[in-house]
């Protein structure tokens, strides 16, 4: 079911800050600019001129290992999760992100770096009201190795709460870990926003050979080795799964809306996660268009 229970909101004024891509090692700088009313996020790549913005939702995604990206008529946009967490986290529904590289900054691997731009502007409500897709009955994907799943039930109040569940394992570094957060601006930016990308170890060394990472190092982001994060320590003795949540939050907000129930993650990453959102869009459509000839025949 589709309502609204706010708003659509954007900035106030437009921002920007700057870092280093983790996956080719540019400077970048990200702008994030206000948008009106129904415009939604999209990207656009200044250093490819005269491409048209890209639009952040599912239907732009395309496949890749271990993140998101979007593209559409020549430009591609690299690991758009975390700046998509911190948007729809500060609930910022209307935005022109403008990078002029392949990818964001990595910042310290979390969206605050991003937070802490978008919070130098204020969020300014519009006309349009937000729509909210409320989930109506229980869905569920898993992956073909079913080691792991996302699903998603009804709630019994408006709200989105997502639960994350991580288990690599007891050879694993990374300890078992779950959480759920029930999202709102205020927990985003006190349970989650911080949560840091983590990696093994051997998976770094893997991207480095496919030359991937070479300006980043253990300090940008979380590497974990035998006995745990090298030259780093942990935020949050449970920031893994913090980050997974946040992961998850970014990658929900493609479908375009606001989202209330409950969405329970284990061991799923970002394919899963669009694969969820994806369903629960075609499920909605599906009824949606059962109502209406219902409707009609009324
Ligand atoms: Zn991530």
């Amino acid at each position: 079911m589709i309502t609204s229970y706010r708003k659509q909101r954007s900035l106030s004024r437009p921002v920007e800050t700057r870092g280093v891509g983790f996956l080719t090692g540019a400077d970048v700088v990200i702008k994030f600019l206000p948008a009106n009313d129904n415009h939604g996020i999209a990207f656009q790549r200044m250093d490819l001129a005269g491409t048209a913005p890209v639009p952040a939702r599912l239907e732009y995604t395309v496949p890749r290992e271990r993140r998101t990206a979007i593209s559409h008529q020549g430009a591609t946009i690299e690991m758009t999760e975390h700046v998509m967490a911190a948007l729809a986290g500060l609930q910022i529904d209307n935005c022109l992100v403008q990078i002029n590289a392949p990818e964001p900054p990595g910042g310290d691997g979390s969206s605050q770096l991003f937070v802490d731009s978008l919070l130098k502007a204020d969020a300014v409500e519009q006309s349009a009201p937000r729509p909210c897709l409320t989930v109506g009955r229980p869905l569920h994907v898993a992956a073909e190795d079913a080691l792991s799943e996302v699903s998603c039930r009804p709630l019994s109040y408006r709200s989105l709460a997502i639960g994350y569940h991580l288990d690599y394992g007891s050879r694993s570094p990374i300890r078992p870990q779950s959480l759920v957060v029930q999202i709102t601006p205020e927990t985003f930016l006190a349970e989650i926003c911080f949560a840091r990308t983590f990696i093994l170890e051997s998976e770094a060394a893997a991207l480095k050979a496919q030359g991937y990472g070479k300006r980043t190092t253990a300090k940008d982001l979380l590497i974990f080795g035998p006995k745990g994060p090298i030259d780093n320590t942990l935020r949050a003795s449970d920031e893994c799964v913090r980050h997974k949540i946040l992961d998850c939050l970014g990658d929900f907000a493609l479908i375009g809306c606001d989202l209330h129930g409950y969405f329970d993650a284990f061991r799923s990453g970002h394919r899963l996660n669009r694969d969820l959102v994806k369903k629960l869009q075609l499920t909605h459509a599906a009824t949606e268009g059962i109502s209406t000839r219902a409707g009609a025949v009324a």
